[in-house]
């Protein structure tokens, strides 16, 4: 996508402070979603550093969900959804891991095959723990992450520090 096209996705997103929470900066990407030129360009700036080099695209619920399956369509790969606790009947695997109070569980379903390689897409980078956490939920199965993408990267939380290595089309 050309700079123009970026900065016009970008400029979608809604903004409001103390959402869900107190001190919470939300960053709505529905409007990103909803514009059809936006929805193509970071569905294209998401998947472009990784073309050809991943198979499987797993995207974190909920709004990963929607970016991962574009990709999926547009580059001829599979889709797989990383779940939050207690949707799945059967899970294959299941990582615990820590928030800033207590604990959340993301779960995968049964479809990685060992020579898999995965794409992982978030909507938001914010501390990195859902990320790692996908990320050793994706080794736990014995597979292989290609790359891990995100929309927006908030910066000052840090996340890079937590999951590694991630493209982000926009950092706040
Ligand atoms: P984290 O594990 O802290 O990196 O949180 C990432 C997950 O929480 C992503 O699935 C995001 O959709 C969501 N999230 C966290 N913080 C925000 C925020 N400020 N705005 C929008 N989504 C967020």
């Amino acid at each position: 996508p050309s700079a123009a096209q970026l900065a016009h996705a970008q400029s979608l997103f809604a903004v409001t402070p103390d959402f869900p929470e107190p001190g919470v900066l939300f960053q709505d990407i529905s409007p990103v979603l909803a514009d059809p030129t936006a929805l193509r360009t970071i569905a294209e700036g998401l998947v472009a550093p990784f073309d050809g080099t991943f198979d499987m695209v797993a995207g974190i619920e909920a709004r990963g969900f929607t970016l991962a399956g574009m990709i999926a369509a547009l580059t001829g790969t599979g889709f797989m959804p990383i779940r939050k606790a207690g949707k799945l009947p059967a899970p294959a695997g299941r990582v615990e891991y820590t928030l800033e109070y207590g604990t959340a569980v993301i779960e995968a379903p049964d479809v990685l095959k060992p020579e898999h390689r995965v794409l992982i897409v978030d909507d938001v980078l914010a501390t990195g723990g859902t990320l790692a956490a996908t990320r050793e939920l994706i080794g736990q199965l014995d597979c292989r992450v290609a790359g891990a993408a995100v929309v927006l990267e908030i910066e000052a939380l840090g996340g890079r520090r937590l999951c590694g290595e991630v493209h982000a089309l926009f950092t706040s």
